[in-house]
């Protein structure tokens, strides 16, 4: 098979292996092929590795936690790398300030050396005013993902985390910010230091080329897109496995290379 060149995949997940809480036509046989070569990396900011490893086990999707880099926890986890203790204001999922707490930072409403956004559904009028405030004070905003929405069941969008930044940008023109998630390098780098191994190695497989394909693109590391909108190279996981490419212009049909994306 021709994805047996690479020795890691790095998959997204909404809209990749996932629509809403069902699995993708391809994702059970897509993760039954690769195995432990099968990385998710997913712009995900509500769940922990853990978290979600035990929501997917739920729908027949075995990963485990060491195999999921998410952009929620990985922000976690710069945050905890750059500065142990430091004051934080968070405002996520109960799961995100919980991993937050586990990794030694100390929540702070009041003086927060730093913020971070990531998809809030508590999210406010309230909420926003005292972001506002407390980047104006002087925190640093690290933002897990810049999507306004992604994939839901039967169609729909989910709202997500760029969403609400944009609400904070209405506030501050100008704001500085640190994106964890795609196309940000920083959970491609975390992984590639983690795993020690070069972009050649690698796979990356998406949905979406303003996040996936331009991800991968800034590193250097080979994509395919996947799913039934127009400019993809694979109609689904199912076609993909099997290497039946949809025709474009920009490289061989059927055949086993994927597409670099190019800016
Ligand atoms: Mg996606």
């Amino acid at each position: 098979m021709w994805l047996d060149h690479y020795r890691v995949l790095l998959c997204d997940l909404d809209g990749c292996l996932v629509l809403g809480d069902r699995p993708t036509p391809g994702a059970r046989e897509l993760i039954a092929y690769a195995g432990d070569r099968l990385f998710i990396l997913s712009n995900n900011s509500t769940d922990t590795p853990e978290s979600l490893s035990i929501r997917l086990a739920r729908i027949g999707l075995v990963v485990p936690p060491n195999h999921l880099i998410l952009a929620g926890a990985t922000a976690v986890q710069h945050l905890a790398g750059i500065a142990p203790a430091t004051p934080i204001a968070i405002y996520g999922s109960r799961a995100i300030v919980d991993y937050a707490v586990k990794l030694g930072l100390r929540l702070d409403d009041e003086h927060p050396h730093h913020v971070l956004l990531a998809r809030d559904v508590r999210f406010s009028y309230a909420r926003l005013g005292r972001i506002v405030a407390q980047i104006m004070r002087g925190a640093s905003l690290v933002v897990s993902n810049l999507d306004l929405t992604h994939p839901g069941a039967g169609g729909s969008s989910v709202v997500e985390t760029g969403a609400l930044l944009a609400a904070i940008q209405a506030c501050l023109p100008g704001l500085n910010y640190l994106p964890i998630g795609k196309p940000s390098s920083v959970m491609y780098e975390a992984l590639l230091r983690r795993l020690a191994i070069s972009v050649d190695e690698l796979l990356a497989i998406g949905d979406n080329p303003a996040t996936d394909g331009e991800g991968a693109r800034r590193l250097g590391i080979r994509c395919v897109l996947v799913g039934p909108r127009d400019g993809m190279d694979y109609s689904g996981l199912g076609d993909m496995l099997s290497g039946k490419r949809l025709l474009r212009d920009s490289g061989p049909a059927g055949g086993p290379f994927a597409t670099l994306i190019r800016g």
